[in-house]
């Protein structure tokens, strides 16, 4: 059995530990042993932790040092935090059940988060000047909404929880962390981090619980800026809170994304695009695949192969370096991605897997491709290695099928034809669309990334996030209008 440490609130430069005792138990997903109970901080403790981003707020401690030292703190956070990468590593393996390649590959995002937050205070932070009337000049300010908070889901937590407090701090939003309960101790580390760093009391707080404490936090009229990744009825119920209080809200939500498969597609490259798609964070991934959607001529020979390549996959040990991909997070989740599977089944599909099941007792599920169910049944998001396979005999017929669902996240298409790939990719309701690419990095690190539809809005970036979190005002004279 894997040790976890015992959880940490950082609460106004002083860290606790949570007090409540929630029902569920965080599983070792490699063995499925109960490795610790969920823990929430506790009301008293929620209610300092708003003070104290009030006040600092409210003092302008944080939003008004000059840039440079804002600046200087958030590099020494991140020199902290590159210092613990590995244990951030190993913390969020074992307990997501990502490989520890993939979760080592990701804390380049940890870490780094910080150093490109810098850049946008530098560049995107700075006020800005236009021409005015009567000769005079128009100042533009971007200013931090006040005391932000960061919601974050647990496939991949740390890396999101870095990219949402950065561009806070670099904005000046005073931030509070809510880890996610069933991945929360990557996050801890942050404590460690901010400490060694020096950051002021209050300036960036880390607490625990689930949804209800997520929601009494987003409710209370101090947090004024609110940026969430997760399920999409969690989002839905943020967005209703934030509309009563007129918060902005950043919301990244689910998917069911479609992968497109044309006839003159390269049938190895698709296949492993099938594979990378299904095997990335073990399919527990925003943008992993939901529905495959092939030209009828090649589907078969596209499902033999893509069969083939995932009967080489080694599923195994989250922590151990021959893995390609690990167990599902938690016997919980693992149930309810069977329970998904069996209604596909209900509805007629008929199930293809190939990759062998380790000899070990955890939340193990082979990557599963689903054939013979009516796509108007197959929208729903499967946060897991399963998809669909659907097929089409012309591009207008495919497109249909790939904008068959309430999401908009992102889409894959693949050809050798790149102009008709990006033609029909112009078309697809997504936020963002690869042709002929299926890995886990944007197209470009300053691309946004948005979402359409129920997979989010307020889009996130480099650029975006950190401007999400500025309000602006401008500021000038205008001196002879008419009385
Ligand atoms: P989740 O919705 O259960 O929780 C996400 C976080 O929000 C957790 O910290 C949770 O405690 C909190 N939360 C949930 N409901 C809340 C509410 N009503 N008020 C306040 N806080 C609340 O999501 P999860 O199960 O941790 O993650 C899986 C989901 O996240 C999937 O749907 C996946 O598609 C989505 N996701 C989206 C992206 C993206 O970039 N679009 C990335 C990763 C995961």
């Amino acid at each position: 059995m894997r040790q976890l440490p015992a959880l940490v609130d950082l609460i106004d430069g002083q860290t606790s530990a949570p007090t409540v005792a929630l029902e569920d138990w965080l599983e070792d997903p490699n063995t499925g042993e109960r490795l610790q109970r969920q823990m929430a901080t506790d009301d008293a403790q929620i209610e300092r932790a708003l003070a104290a981003a009030w006040r600092v707020h409210q003092a302008g401690a944080w939003a008004r040092l000059p840039p440079d030292e804002r600046a200087g703190y958030l590099a020494a956070l991140s020199a902290e935090l590159d210092k613990r990468r590995e244990r951030i590593a190993q913390l969020e393996s074992s307990l997501t059940g990502a490989v520890i390649r993939t979760t080592r590959m990701l804390s380049v995002i940890t870490t780094g988060a910080w150093l490109l937050a810098i850049e946008q205070m530098k560049t995107n932070g700075a006020t800005s000047f236009m021409d005015g009337p009567n000769g005079h000049t128009v100042e533009i300010h971007r200013l931090p909404w006040g005391p932000a908070l960061a919601l974050v889901p647990w496939n991949a937590p740390a890396p999101m929880a870095a990219h949402k407090l950065a561009n806070a701090l670099a904005a000046g939003c005073p931030a509070i962390l809510k880890a996610s309960e069933w991945a929360p101790h990557g996050c801890d580390v942050f404590i460690e981090a901010a400490q060694a760093a020096g950051l002021p009391g209050g300036v960036l707080q880390v607490v625990h619980g689930g949804p209800q404490v997520g929601a009494k936090l987003v409710s209370d009229r101090r947090i004024r800026a609110v940026s969430y990744t997760g399920g999409t009825e969690g989002g839905r119920s943020i967005a209703r809170a934030c509309a009563e209080d007129f918060k902005p809200a950043q919301l990244e939500l689910g998917g069911n994304n479609p992968m497109v498969v044309l006839e003159d597609a390269d049938l190895d490259e698709a296949a492993q695009g099938v594979v990378n798609l299904l095997v990335s964070l073990n399919g527990q991934w925003c943008r992993a695949l939901g529905r495959l959607i092939a030209h009828q001529d090649i589907a078969q020979e596209l499902l033999t192969r893509a069969l083939d390549r995932l009967s080489c996959i080694r599923l195994g040990d989250s922590l151990s370096e021959q893995s390609d991909m690990g167990p599902l997070i938690h016997s919980r989740h693992k149930a309810k991605v069977e329970r998904q599977i069996a209604g596909l089944v209900a509805r007629g599909g008929a199930l293809h897997t190939s990759t062998p099941l380790p000899d070990l007792p955890g939340h193990f599920l082979a990557p599963t491709l689903v054939t013979g169910v009516p796509a108007g049944e197959a929208t729903e998001e499967i946060f897991g290695p399963v998809a669909t396979l659907h097929t089409f005999r012309s591009d207008e017929e495919a497109l249909a099928l790939a904008n068959g669902t309430p999401y908009g996240l992102e889409a894959y298409v693949f050809t050798r034809d790149e102009p008709r790939g990006l033609a029909l990719g112009r078309r697809i309701h997504a936020g963002g669309v690869k042709v002929n690419g299926s890995s886990m990095l944007s197209l470009n690190l300053f691309a946004p990334r948005p979402a359409w539809g129920w997979s989010g809005f307020a889009e996130e970036g480099t650029v975006e996030t950190f401007r999400f979190f500025c309000g602006t005002r401008v500021v000038g004279v205008e001196g002879g209008a008419a009385r």
